[in-house]
């Protein structure tokens, strides 16, 4: 049996080995999908030699896999994978730790414990702030907003856990008209309704407009954003976690993949007076390339995080070192930690500026080169992104497939 498992991972490294030497030469996102085809098949009666069921599955997947690797894959806000997380993350599924509990897997509690610490010294985060390692920043900012929420009602001697939401006194959520829809998700699931919600109006780069901004107080959760997905763009962090912090209201800040602007020198004025938010998240699936799925949640008020996440079970041995759960509403759960380690490891903090300044490098390159083909820039370059289009939408639509149907990017 062992010798059979030793020979499906050599054969697996090969087919990820020849994935990796074609990745630059691979339609970014497939011609064909007639591949797929071949899936459609009945749940089958009797099993079949694993060795068969890899090739198989590497046959397909090879052939109609999107190219998120390599560089060329400019779609959405996806983020692609350093090699030293790849390999770290190989050490992940081998070893196989559920990170859930110090009980369980004392390497992983002591992995994230210094994840934490070096990410909240990386992005200058109040020193003392928790993280939780989670699936994305839908996720995160569930945590996140959990704990505000619970927060909140406690400060009012409401106690939310015992008596729920029915009965409730009402909390005002304020948030920005163009905060990511995860975030809007994420206060239905946690039980808000839309009469509780008020949308700061936004400029036409999707920026918060100070003067929009309601009379806030400690009965209210703002949510703002560190990285707009249509166009890059952030809130005035400062000005408003200044007016949040006087109100005694909570501020989260979503930065699934501009927060990371904070561990640079040239672009942390975008993230200016992120310590003073009481909650932020993020995602080193995005920007930092560590692979998916990574989401992290911050708070600044680690017994609020761990007190709305906490679950209990005679079974459940908590002890004196960290134990992961109580930082995510996930139980049992792969040890992200590994790969995000791996990856401040490898980069350092130089490294992890520079990747990032790259990034934004890149970006200002290829907005100064379209423009000059004439293209119309609508949001200037900020941080990684800019928004252009050309005359008519007719055309951007014809220009977009003629840069799509190449394959190139
Ligand atoms: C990607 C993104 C999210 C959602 O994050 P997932 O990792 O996909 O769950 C939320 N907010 C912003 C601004 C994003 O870019």
């Amino acid at each position: 049996m062992n010798e059979k498992y030793i020979d499906l991972l050599h054969q697996t490294t090969q087919y990820s080995i020849n994935y990796i030497k074609n990745i630059d030469t691979m339609e970014v996102f497939p011609k064909s999908l007639k591949e797929l085809n071949h899936l459609e098949q009945k749940l089958p009666q009797k099993g079949s030699e694993a060795k068969e069921v890899i090739q198989f599955l590497n046959h397909i997947g090879a052939n109609t896999t999107t190219a998120m690797l390599g560089g060329r894959y400019y779609g959405f806000v996806n983020g692609g994978l350093l090699p030293v997380a790849h390999a770290a993350q190989w050490l992940t599924d081998t070893w196989n730790q559920n990170s859930a509990l110090y009980a369980m897997s004392p390497f992983t509690s002591k992995l994230e414990e210094v994840c934490e610490r070096w990410l909240v010294e990386l992005l200058g985060l109040q020193q003392g702030t928790a993280a939780g390692f989670v699936t994305g920043s839908s996720n995160a900012i569930i945590c996140a907003l959990a704990a505000a929420r619970n927060t909140l009602y406690q400060k009012q001697g409401y106690d939310i856990i015992q008596k729920g939401m029915k009965n409730a006194p009402q909390i005002k959520v304020v948030f920005s008209e163009d905060i990511h829809s995860t975030v809007k998700s994420a206060l239905t699931i946690l039980g808000f309704g839309q009469e509780d919600m008020i949308m700061i109006p936004t400029n036409e780069y999707g920026i918060v407009d100070l003067k929009y901004m309601p009379t806030l107080d400690s009965k209210t959760l703002v949510i703002i954003q560190a990285g707009n997905v249509n166009g890059g763009t952030f809130d005035p962090i400062d000005e408003i976690c200044n007016l949040a912090n006087k109100a005694g209201a909570w501020i989260h800040i979503d930065g699934a993949f501009g927060l990371w602007a904070a561990a640079s020198k040239k672009q942390k004025h975008w993230t200016e007076g992120i310590e003073k938010a009481d909650s932020c998240s993020t995602d080193a699936h995005k920007t930092l390339n560590a692979g998916y799925d990574c989401g992290i949640v911050f708070c600044k008020h680690r017994k609020a995080l761990t007190s709305a996440l906490m679950t209990n079970g005679a079974y459940i041995p908590y002890g004196e070192q960290r134990d992961n759960m109580l930082y995510t509403t996930e139980m049992s759960r792969r040890a992200r930690s590994i790969a995000v380690w791996a990856v401040l490891k490898h980069l350092g903090k130089e490294g992890v500026e520079q990747l990032i300044d790259s990034l934004c490098d890149y970006a200002e390159y290829f907005a100064q080169k379209l423009v000059k083909c004439g293209f119309h820039l609508v949001i200037p370059v900020c941080f990684n992104q800019f928004l252009i289009q050309c005359d008519t939408d007719e055309n951007t639509k014809k220009v977009l497939q003629i840069v799509q149907n190449s394959g190139v990017c």
